[in-house]
C-alpha cells in the first residue's frame, strides 16, 4: 500500500492528498523559493503532479503565476494559506511545516529532509549533519 499524506489550509476548506514517496524532501536554499515565498529557505516535499489530488475545496484553490519565475503559489481564497507551489517541472511543493501543522506538530520520518541544496545561495547557515550540496 502506497503511502497517503493528508493536509488542510487553515480554514480547512481545501483538502489535499500526496501519495506515495516523495520525489525530493530537503531544505531548498535557492534564490526563487525565497523570492516566491518570502522565507529564508524551503523545507519541502516535492512530488510529481500526478501524486497530488485536490480531495475537497478544489473551487477555492487559487493560483497564482509569479511574474518573472516559472512557479507558481497555489493558495487558498478563503484562508490565504499556500497548498503547495509548483516549479519549472510542474512539480508539486508541499511545504514540511504545512505538513507537520496537519500532523500535530509530528512530521511523518518519511517526509523528513534528507539534505541541503542549494546550499551555497543560503542566507542562513544551518548548524546539522545532514548533507549540504550547492
Ligand atoms: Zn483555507
Ligand atoms: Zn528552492
Amino acid at each position: 500500500m502506497a503511502e497517503k499524506y493528508l493536509i488542510e489550509c487553515d480554514c480547512k476548506t481545501v483538502k489535499i492528498s500526496m501519495t506515495g514517496e516523495p520525489r525530493v524532501r530537503g531544505f531548498c536554499h535557492c534564490e526563487d523559493c525565497r523570492d516566491l515565498l518570502k522565507i529564508p529557505y524551503h523545507a519541502v516535499t516535492a512530488w510529481n503532479e500526478d501524486q497530488v489530488t485536490v480531495e475537497q475545496g478544489a473551487d477555492s484553490l487559487l493560483s497564482y503565476q509569479h511574474p518573472t519565475l516559472e512557479m507558481k503559489r497555489c493558495f487558498c481564497k478563503d484562508c490565504g494559506e499556500t497548498l503547495f507551489n509548483t516549479n519549472a517541472m510542474n512539480w508539486r511543493i508541499v511545504s514540511q511545516n504545512l505538513v507537520r501543522k496537519c500532523y500535530a506538530g509530528n512530521l511523518p520520518a518519511a517526509l523528513r529532509s534528507q539534505s541541503h541544496f542549494f546550499y551555497g545561495s543560503r542566507i542562513v547557515d544551518i548548524d546539522d549533519d545532514l548533507p549540504k550540496h550547492d
